[in-house]
């Protein structure tokens, strides 16, 4: 499996190799691999749950990974304990010592750190020291500084604002020097405002302390506004590694375009290189090397459609109009493919319009998957198993007890039902995304199969749902009888590590 490396000329002061976190059963993190460069600023992002919190404190050592290694400048620190590495973690709850006042908070762990002389007692071990006073006084003065506090050092805990305090937590977490921060939702506690003063204000301590930061956030602008990089993360695999304008302009998958930013994601079908198909119409794109006729996702950002009276690509109606401040945001219906776009004029419900996207607004991404594709076992002339249930099926091949199948399911021929008795395996809905006209759905069972369903029916992520499948629905092949698969499509981590690769 490729690692995601930024190259070899470049110093990478963590690389996180094949990580795996499995707890009770559930994998929080899963064969994750990346590299960070020193003095960079590194967001991991994604929704609740998706192991953020799982891979940080892993790197900070507070868990061990179940699998793989975490390397520290070249070192293997995978068991390392947390104090033994050069690294500090600022948490979403500031835990500072109410009875100190802020100069003796961030003075608290350079009073206890010992510092290596250099030199060697008579038994060859290392002498260690103590930070003299005027020192203490020098660095905690330092970082008030840089924290914006200067002239707060002998003020109360209590009486800050919850800005000040997330300051006062930061400065102790940098005065140690740590090679490495990392910032767990550090904001979160935080009102708006405070919280957007907060982000410039750690950006420009970052580049004026030059520390490598890793930061910890569910917040999608938090993480474009403020990193050079970002890691964009989903059921504890990387979905994409890149700089925020790539992730941005160039979503590797579905779910990375839907979670950054507003988009429209459709189905299309590559006719040619830089020949796309959708809503019944072709457009020239920028992308190439698809197979001819091969089905993809694409997303058009809203503010890429232009809008015109007169002429376009594509014939629509406006459904609604709202004002967003600096633009105008409408919802506007072509060839049945429900469209948000944003432009400047306003053309209020009920206008005949056409759409136009130049060739750089539309993206193409290879689909994650085209078919629901499983492992199965016959259990009798006409029921077999897959994912942990009991499915009927059609057996046309003349299947025996015991045989074993390959199943697959188009996404449109599975039906979701509310009750989960209903149907033949409970699942979990974990992603959902509106296509123009659809939802695609992405359920997960609770034996961990991923199951994607196309439906007019909108779900919540979260919703517990039950899974039907129609015999007739059911395409059952007998292993034995299926052709040897050569050079398959790598899965998600890897696409994800190609891209990055692909990237640098
Ligand atoms: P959030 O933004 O809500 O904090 P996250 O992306 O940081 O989410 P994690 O906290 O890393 O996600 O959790 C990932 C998964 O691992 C979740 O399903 C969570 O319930 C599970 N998990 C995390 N820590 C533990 C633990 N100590 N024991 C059991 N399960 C855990």
């Amino acid at each position: 499996m490729a690692t995601v490396t930024n190259g070899e000329k470049f110093d990478n002061i963590i690389e996180i190799k094949n990580v795996t976190k499995v707890f009770d059963g559930i994998t929080a993190v899963d064969n994750v691999s990346l590299a960070v460069r020193r003095g960079e600023f590194v967001t991991l992002l994604g929704p609740s749950g998706c192991g953020k919190t799982t891979l940080l404190r892993m790197i900070a050592g507070f868990e061990l990974p179940t699998s793989g290694s975490i390397f520290l400048e070249k070192q293997d620190v995978t068991t390392v304990p947390p104090h033994l590495r050069p690294i500090n973690t600022v948490f979403q709850k500031y835990a500072l010592f109410p009875h100190l006042n802020v100069f003796k908070n961030i003075a608290f762990g350079l009073k206890l750190k010992k510092i290596p002389t250099g030199e060697l007692d008579k038994n060859g071990k290392p002498i260690f020291r103590k930070f003299g006073k005027d020192e203490i006084a020098e660095k905690v003065e330092r970082v008030l500084k840089l924290v914006n506090l200067e002239a707060y050092g002998y003020r109360g805990i209590t009486g800050l604002s919850g800005g000040q305090q997330q300051r006062v937590a930061i400065a102790r977490a940098i005065v140690c020097e740590p090679k490495v921060l990392l910032l767990d939702e550090p904001l979160g506690a935080l009102d708006l405002k405070m919280r957007k003063e907060m982000q410039s204000e750690l950006a420009a301590m970052h580049k004026n302390i030059g520390i490598t930061f890793i930061y910890v956030t569910h917040d999608q602008e938090e993480a474009l506004t403020m990193s050079d990089k970002v890691v964009v993360m989903t059921d504890g695999a990387v979905q994409q590694y890149g700089t925020p304008k790539k992730i941005y302009d160039e979503p590797a998958n579905a779910f990375v375009a839907d979670f950054i930013g507003e988009s429209n994601i459709l189905s299309g079908v590559m006719k040619s290189d830089f020949c796309v198909e959708f809503c019944g119409t072709k457009f020239k794109c920028m992308d190439k090397g698809f197979g001819k006729d091969e089905n993809v996702d694409l997303v058009v950002r809203p503010e890429d459609i232009a809008v015109d009276t007169k002429k376009g690509a594509l014939k629509g109606e406006v459904v609604s109009a709202v004002f967003k401040g600096t633009y105008y945001e409408m919802e506007i219906l072509a060839n049945d493919y429900q469209f948000t776009v944003q432009n400047t004029s306003e053309y209020l419900p009920g206008t005949a319009v056409y759409l136009s996207v130049e060739p750089d607004g539309i993206h193409i991404m290879k689909k994650l998957k085209t078919v629901n594709e499983f492992d199965g076992k016959v259990l009798s002339e006409n029921t077999l198993e897959i994912c942990g249930g009991e499915f009927e099926f059609e057996n046309s091949l003349g299947l025996e007890r015991g045989d074993e199948v390959t199943v697959k399911i188009p996404f449109d021929k599975i039906d979701l039902t509310d009750d989960e008795n209903d149907g033949y395996v409970g699942a979990n809905v974990t992603q959902t995304l509106y296509k123009g006209s659809y939802y695609q759905v992405q359920v997960y069972t609770d034996d961990d199969h991923d199951f994607f369903i196309d439906t007019e029916d909108e779900w919540d992520i979260g919703d517990r749902v039950g899974i039907k499948i129609a015999p007739r629905d059911m395409t059952v092949i007998r292993k034995s009888d299926e052709p040897e698969k050569v050079g398959e499509a790598s899965d998600t981590q890897e696409d994800a590590n190609a891209t990055e690769a692909d990237n640098v």
